[in-house]
């Protein structure tokens, strides 16, 4: 199994060289060479797995087996999910009118991104061991991204964490996930700014290759491929679960289901779209807020950024460039890295791309897309509550917002995907005039102690981080080599 970049200028490298990267050094992202394909009996067989044994098999497929070991691997992704809230590590809620949520956050930090992450972590950390180094993962962070790695990484001995977070622009919740850690390889800064002017003295460091060579400085959002490969097991236990693929017999057509999924950055659709091309029947919907250029690409093909960043009530999905749609539009272009450099090199630089006819024809067949205002997240969240007593938080509602207002087709089964737990998003639940108990996790976080350093206006935070980085590097040894051309935090 090998790499390359979806710009075409980089071939042929490994799973570890990929997990230790950011964007390819042609400012393309990674994707499998070849993709593999899932043949009908294969889902069947796999339809009683546990959802870890699921992730364990998808990973199998994209690892090879000399990088890690099959033994290893079992460990470390059931190691991963072993500090999970709910059994089953996610859980799915079947409501009425044939809608079922797939809930994918009870981890620690109450969102998602703690299962790919914690995963992608521990397979850092393996090969870390394994070469006696260590790496230092810088990450900005506007919410949820943070607190995940920070979570997954606290106690780890070859990784430290620098987090910085813009300071009273996430909910208190999320800021209390990060700043009550007092592991000694967690390092949060709060800065006095927005997540934008937080991206300047990031994209400083990245670019400084010494830094980053001396320091094994990476990143670790959702352009690691690691990351993307563990979340098709979101689509592929959904699909087992609830397509209906266990009561079909060989020789028989494979199930539809639906799949709904709150949208932003678009990792989670590129992963829905890479499984959908291994051949498991889905039927992809991104669903975004008033940020709405996914929306405005797969309807229209219009894939061109707003003048500017939207406040919603769903603050994880208010994103304007979802470059993970590179991986997608990679994938539907039949792997053209040339169309791809030159279409997203056009996109970096004017912020605009109509998409050439072919293309936008077979994305908009790939998946639909809508976009709800905060009007529609408050209605679809009030009318969940009324119908089922079931809450959600304002992400999730612009799927089931979805749900809502399209009715499913007949024979097809539905999954809404729940992105994070409401209790993260108190301030959306009180809009939606509802009320939450917060559970004992969260509660317990306001007595905790904090630790974190402030970052002020006017101060060099450029200089201020590299010294933190540097301090981290001369308090262990150092010594491996790792390219990261990662801009984006
Ligand atoms: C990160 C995040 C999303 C967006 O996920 P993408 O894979 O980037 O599209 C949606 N909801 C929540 C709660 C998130 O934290």
């Amino acid at each position: 199994m090998r790499y390359c970049s979806t710009r075409g200028g980089v071939q042929g490298w490994d799973f570890r060289q990929v997990l230790f990267s950011g964007y390819a050094s042609d400012g393309g992202m990674f994707m499998p060479e070849t993709i593999p394909t899932l043949p009908p009996e294969t889902l069947r067989s796999w339809a009683p797995l546990s959802y870890s044994k699921l992730v364990y098999e998808v990973c199998s497929l994209f690892i090879p087996e000399e990088l890690i070991p099959r033994r290893d691997l079992e460990g470390l992704i059931s190691d991963a999910l072993s500090t999970f809230a709910v059994p089953g590590v996610v859980s799915i809620a079947k409501l009425k009118d044939g809608l079922s949520v797939l809930e994918l956050f009870h981890g620690e930090t109450f969102a998602f991104k703690d299962l790919a992450m914690t995963c992608t972590v521990r397979f850092l950390e393996y090969f870390l061991q394994k070469e006696s180094s260590r790496a230092t993962i810088l990450v900005g962070t506007s919410g949820d991204t943070g607190g995940a790695a920070i979570c997954s990484a606290r106690g780890l001995r070859g990784v430290d964490v620098v987090v910085v977070f813009p300071r009273g622009r996430i909910t208190p919740v999320q800021e209390k996930q990060m700043t009550t850690n007092l592991d000694d390889n967690i390092h949060v800064f709060a800065a006095d700014g927005t997540s934008d002017d937080i991206d300047v003295p990031l994209r400083r460091l990245f670019a400084d290759q010494d830094l980053v060579r001396q320091n094994g400085l990476m990143s670790l959002n959702s352009v690691n491929m690691a990351r993307i490969l563990v979340q098709l097991a979101h689509f592929l236990y959904a699909y087992l679960q609830l397509s209906g693929v266990e009561k079909t017999r060989p020789g028989d057509s494979l199930p539809v289901l639906e799949v709904v999924v709150p949208t932003g950055g678009a990792g989670n659709i590129a992963a829905g779209c890479i499984l959908k091309h291994m051949g498991v029947p889905l039927r992809l919907v991104a669903m975004v807020n008033s940020n709405d250029i996914v929306c405005r690409a797969v309807q229209s093909g219009d894939f061109s950024m707003a003048t500017s960043v939207k406040q919603t009530l769903a603050p994880a999905i208010d994103i304007q460039d979802p470059y993970n749609m590179e991986r997608v539009l990679w994938l539907l272009s039949g792997k053209n890295g040339a169309l791809v450099k030159q279409m997203l090199e056009e996109f970096q630089r004017s912020h605009r791309l109509p998409l050439p006819e072919a293309l936008y024809k077979e994305l908009s067949s790939v998946m639909s897309s809508g976009s709800v205002c905060d009007e529609g997240i408050v209605e679809a969240m009030r009318r969940c509550w009324e119908e089922n007593h079931y809450l959600v938080c304002p992400h999730t509602a612009v799927a089931i917002w979805h749900h809502y207002h399209t009715p499913p087709r007949p024979g097809e089964n539905r999954c809404c995907i729940a992105t994070a737990s409401p209790a993260k998003f108190q301030a959306a639940v009180q809009k939606a005039g509802l009320t939450l108990e917060l559970p004992e996790a969260l509660r317990a976080l306001e007595s905790k102690a904090t630790r974190y350093t402030d970052l002020e206006v006017g101060e060099d935070w450029e200089a201020r981080l590299r010294e933190c980085i540097e301090a981290i590097g001369s308090a262990r040894a150092s010594g491996l080599c790792f390219y990261s051309a990662d801009k984006r935090c």
